[in-house]
């Protein structure tokens, strides 16, 4: 059976990109593996056509579908908006009604750009890791918050807050990913002053016996970040919660240079077909400053759609042979602008780096 792919562009360089993307999945489909593949509105572009960023009947589609690819949302146009029907509302209950609790950033470091990062070539060069951030939960969400007054001043407050069952689905999460990779998670928390830091870590090393062949270790956050710095590619896959998690998955992704290069996935539940629930999308926004100018990198939605082969329709050779399409033409030397550091050289479009990572999957 087809696995079913609802791709939403979105607005600004979302469409741009998302139609490189086409050419990978039509590339796909003549070596015999079709995606049934709708397209629908997210974003700014459904407000223009529903007067809502996602209409009901999208996200009735979106909860069907093997996965959801998103572009990107947003743009000035929309900033007048309400916020209830501005464009990232759309996004923002796509993540909600889904459920997606573990939010997945690579950080891969193709040899190509390695000068690109601001850390020595050495330190960086093959990086390949991936932060698993729990997205639902935890102090963005606990109660109780809020800014009172006592004793004649203000106190803000937030309050860590994780359940046992929430930190168990986001580690078994961590924990099937590095069963499709190197079998070696790194869990950090802070358990050193915090409760819900003792918590998880005793939570994690439980889950972790149902997955014998994952080399599970542990690490105090501001240890890991430190670490992420001195020697990255000591780790492998990484699980934390969702405030260290927001700060090590920034961190980390810039290691490996332009915002144009980073894809991400957000999971959730498993389906009944035993795969999660899952949206994929470029880290970067809609670009409005380069928008309809051909000048957008393609690259963080394509390595988006290879995280969507790997982990949603288990084509994991097919997704590597993606990553080495991209490699290959980093290597050849095409860059779009973004990317272009080296003086005198010329940028490629948004179309031709398509073009070109198409005709080095069918060169390989
Ligand atoms: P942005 O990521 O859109 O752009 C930041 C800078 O990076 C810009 O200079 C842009 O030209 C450049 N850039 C981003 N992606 C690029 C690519 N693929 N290729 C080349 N250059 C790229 O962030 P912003 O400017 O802060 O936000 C613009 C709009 O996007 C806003 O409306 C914001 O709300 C929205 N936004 C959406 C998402 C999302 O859809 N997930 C994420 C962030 C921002």
């Amino acid at each position: 059976m087809a696995h079913s792919l609802l791709i939403l562009p979105g607005d600004g360089i979302g469409p741009e990109v998302m139609a490189e993307v086409r050419k990978v999945i039509d590339w796909f489909g003549t070596k015999g593996h079709a995606f049934d593949v709708s397209e629908d509105l997210v974003g700014g572009a459904a407000y223009d056509a529903h007067g809502t960023p996602l209409h009901d009947d999208t996200m009735a589609k979106a909860q069907e579908v093997d996965a959801v690819l998103l572009g990107a949302v947003g743009g000035p146009k929309y900033d007048v908006l309400d916020f209830s029907v501005k464009p990232e509302r759309g996004l923002l209950r796509l993540r909600k009604e889904m459920d997606l609790f573990a939010n997945l950033r690579p950080a891969q470091c193709f040899d190509a750009l390695a000068d690109f990062s601001s850390l020595k070539r050495e330190v960086v060069a093959g990086l390949d890791i991936v932060i698993v951030r729990e997205l639902t939960s935890g102090i963005y969400f606990g109660e109780p918050r809020g800014i009172i007054t006592e004793n004649n001043e203000r106190v803000g407050i937030n309050t860590q807050r994780y359940t046992e069952s929430e930190i168990e689905r986001v580690a078994r999460s961590a924990f099937e990913l590095a069963m499709k990779r190197n079998r070696k998670l790194c869990s950090m928390e802070k358990a050193n002053v915090m409760e819900s830091g003792i918590l998880w870590r005793e939570v994690v090393t439980e889950v972790g016996k149902d997955y014998p062949e994952v080399a599970l270790s542990h690490m105090y956050a501001d240890a890991g970040a430190m670490q992420l710095c001195r020697w990255p590619k000591q780790f492998d896959v990484i699980v934390t919660d969702n405030l260290f998690g927001d700060l090590l998955s920034d961190a980390a992704a810039m290691l490996t240079g332009s915002l144009g290069m980073l894809p991400s996935a957000s999971l959730g539940a498993p389906m009944a077909n035993g795969r999660p629930k899952a949206l994929y999308e470029p880290v970067h926004g809609s670009a409005p400053d380069i928008a309809g100018q051909g000048k957008a990198n393609p690259i963080a939605c394509i390595l988006s759609f290879a995280m969507a082969l790997r982990y949603s329709f288990d084509l994991g050779d097919e997704a590597t042979r993606v990553e080495k399409a991209v490699e290959t033409v980093l290597a050849d030397g095409l860059r779009t602008a973004d990317l272009l550091g080296e003086e005198g050289k010329s940028p490629v479009s948004t179309s031709e780096m398509g073009d070109a990572i198409v005709a080095a999957l069918a060169a390989a």
